[in-house]
């Protein structure tokens, strides 16, 4: 089961409302209307369950992004998957001493099925599979024993880059070719943490139009979950509904021989296990 966003018809009026629902096969349990992340992150299933107020079938609702406020911070990290490294030719000795961290902004964020806009602006549009981790408690200091407690749960993320942007133009600050509009999908649904026990070792796939480009597993992190929350919580206050990003392993387009970017039309489908498939198709901006 997992935690999905959505808009549903009240009983009483037309007027749509949104909702966080729990997500099953028997269809969608709707969480009362005034639930927030923080209040969800105090619940286990169990709780969550009881406390639904109604139960609807997929059709009778229209699924929306994941936040019902755009998250604080969006945080990536750069090169945190071993074969990512080794296709970069990063020798042993130059492996980052600690995350990479960067940010995308919170306007980026798509949902599953939306579309990715190629800006006209860059001809190196990547993909970048990732898993997400969705802070809970949030918080500073959080030491590396109890981050996970600080969790609310995960999902799946594309990191969307325009290569040339980020390697070369803007005097190689990342902001921009990490930043553009739609440059973050992020679904299709949260999977709560009491679900996923162990996140370090999830197998993890990104395909382009049927082609797989990626294909690794979340045990090739270099800076485990853990980790990277006490690290950036040691610097910055994470508040509920926070993203990171964990970063992406190998196969990203940039590094294949020939490089293969994402071209107007295609169709990205990135899967993670037990959490599921985040699919979005490009378009070219008008
Ligand atoms: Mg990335």
């Amino acid at each position: 089961m997992s935690i999905v966003r959505c808009a549903v018809k009240s009983l009483t009026s037309s007027v749509e409302k949104q909702c966080w629902a729990l997500k099953s096969t028997a269809g969608l349990n709707i969480l009362p209307f005034d639930m927030t992340v923080e209040s969800i992150h105090k619940m286990n299933w169990s709780q969550m369950e009881k406390c639904a107020i109604d139960t609807v079938q997929f059709e009778d609702v229209s699924l929306l992004p994941l936040f019902d406020r755009r998250p604080d911070k969006i945080l990536g990290i750069g090169l945190n998957y071993r074969d990512h490294l080794e296709e970069q030719r990063v020798p042993l000795e130059k492996y980052p001493q600690e995350p990479v961290v960067f940010n995308k902004f919170a306007s980026t964020v798509i949902c599953h099925g939306e579309t990715i806009k190629h800006p006209t602006v860059t001809n190196s549009l990547d993909y970048e599979l990732e898993l997400a981790v969705i802070m809970g408690a949030g918080g500073r200091h959080i030491k590396e024993a109890k981050a996970i407690e600080h969790v609310f749960g995960y999902t799946i993320a594309n990191d969307i880059t325009a290569r040339d942007w980020q390697k070369t133009r803007n005097n190689k600050q990342w902001i921009l070719g990490k930043s553009m509009d739609t440059f973050c999908p992020l679904g299709p649904a949260i999977v709560s943490k009491e679900v996923i026990a162990e996140p370090h070792n999830l197998d993890i796939s990104c395909s382009v139009n049927g082609e797989v480009r990626q294909s690794s597993n979340t045990k090739m992190l270099l800076f485990k979950i853990p980790q990277l929350i006490s690290y950036i919580s040691s610097l910055i206050t994470l508040l509920p509904g926070d993203v990171i990003l964990t970063g992406t392993p190998g196969g990203v387009g940039a590094f294949r021989d020939p490089p293969q970017f994402l071209q107007p039309g295609d169709t990205v489908k990135c899967t993670i296990e037990h959490i599921g498939e985040l699919e979005n198709t490009v378009e070219m901006e008008t």
